[in-house]
């Protein structure tokens, strides 16, 4: 079995406790050993690193994944991309996640309907590489809904599936079990956006959601609903939706219905898409005083609110900000743990908390992934520099000296830190 020690680093194990001095044994895929106070863990057999004092932390784990999403202007462009493009743009994609320290990913909706579970297979089958992932079904909306690009004079396909009535979600939900989906993606509110379903548009209704929840129910799949407006979270609470996105504009009363259900579900608000398209889209057109008649403005004000209100109340909140628009892109992902100290107030440990050990719990792989911890699956970075002291750097690849996924690394660490050598004791 591989074994490969990290020796002189800074661990940030990401359970909760302050960084200390230590060395780390890999062995197979999993941590073997930690050792701190100046001990050593076994070298037998082992490559071993010097980490030069770098930070080893968890890999960085996205709760709102789009591996499929092409970095467009628009949603329409989506669709006009067949299917064998589009596979190995994915493809592309699933790397950059892994270039750019994310060794996890909780998708929030394929491009295309099979997708996701091809690339995620590929990954496992260990034929490309990619972060562990999740894979969703495309956003299954309503006629109108977001995501349902079609026009009455020609015909034209987004990266929505457009149902209505609860038969039509049910449909589409046992297809797409069937396909191996790991989450079933629901729009149930609108968007800023979309000007005929707004975000405090809820559009799916009562039926279709408890339909689609059904079907996950019965075959232990899980169901992600873009929950803008307060009654749409309501909605899927009470239909046991587990992860809610967005949660923007939710009230006092859905407020106090997350409290409730706050060891359940997760939450994540997506604040850098809204935060770029507000500040940073100017080039595609979207000026901010365009953005802000949007009600994007609004929108973030009042999402900052509420997650800081959820936080107190001790809900599991995480970042992933709907990268994969232009102004938005994949690979710039850490930003959106910035966006948390910045916007949220976050300690820049509960952020990157949020992002590791957080991010293993909705990878529902929480006793495994997320933490340097002894037992869990081995994968880390090795990073130049203190994140606690400025989380930024994390969105710099070339901080990222080493990254590591499930024993192996994608990266190696640079040639001076490499002894090269197998130890024997
Ligand atoms: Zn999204």
């Amino acid at each position: 079995m591989t074994k490969t020690v990290f020796s002189n680093v800074r661990i940030l194990d990401c359970g909760g406790g302050d960084p200390f001095a230590g060395e780390v044994l890999i062995e197979g895929n999993r941590i073997r050993q930690i050792a701190g106070d100046a001990a050593q863990v076994s070298r037998d057999g082992a490559r071993v690193i010097d980490g030069a004092g770098a930070t080893l932390m968890p890999g960085l784990i996205e709760a709102h994944m789009h591996v499929s999403f092409l970095d467009s202007a628009d949603l329409e462009s989506l669709g006009a991309v067949p299917a064998e493009e589009h596979t190995l743009m994915a493809m592309k994609n699933a790397r950059t996640f892994l270039d750019q320290g994310f060794t996890a990913g909780c998708s929030a909706a394929a491009a295309k309907p099979r997708l996701d579970v091809v690339i995620r297979n590929s990954i496992n089958a260990g034929d490309i590489p990619g972060p562990r992932m999740l894979a969703a079904t495309p956003e299954l909306t309503v006629s109108g809904g977001l995501g349902d690009v079609r026009l009455m004079h020609m015909d034209r396909q987004t990266f929505a599936v457009v149902c209505d009535g609860a038969d039509e979600f049910r449909r589409a939900a046992r297809e797409f079990c069937r396909e191996g989906v790991d989450t079933l993606k629901i729009n149930p509110s609108g968007d800023e956006f979309v000007p005929m379903a707004r975000a405090h548009h809820t559009v799916m209704n009562e039926d279709e959601v408890a339909a689609v929840a059904e079907v996950a129910r019965s075959r232990e799949k899980r169901v992600a609903g873009h929950c803008r407006s307060a009654e749409s979270v309501k909605m899927c609470l009470r239909h046991g939706v587990e992860i809610i996105y967005h949660a923007t504009l939710v009230d006092e009363e859905a407020r106090d219905l997350l409290e409730a259900q706050k060891d359940r579900v997760f939450v994540a608000p997506t604040l850098g898409i809204t935060y770029a398209t507000l500040n940073e889209a100017s080039p595609w057109g979207i000026t901010e005083e365009v953005a802000t008649g949007l009600g994007m403005r609004r929108e973030l004000d009042i999402a900052i609110e509420n997650m800081k209100d959820l936080k107190k109340r001790g809900l599991r909140i995480l970042p992933g900000g709907d990268y994969g628009f232009a102004w938005n892109p994949i690979g710039t992902n850490a930003r959106d743990i910035e966006h948390f100290v910045k916007l949220l107030d976050f300690t820049p440990m509960d952020a990157i908390v949020a992002a590791t050990r957080l991010g293993g719990e909705i990878m529902m792989m929480g006793d495994e992934l997320g933490q340097v911890k002894e037992g869990f699956l081995a994968d880390l970075l090795l990073v130049d520099g203190n994140p606690l002291a400025d989380v930024s750097i994390l969105q710099h690849a070339d901080k990222l000296l080493a990254i590591m996924k499930d024993g192996n690394f994608h990266k190696e660490p640079p040639g001076e830190m490499r002894a090269g050598r197998v130890a024997a004791e």
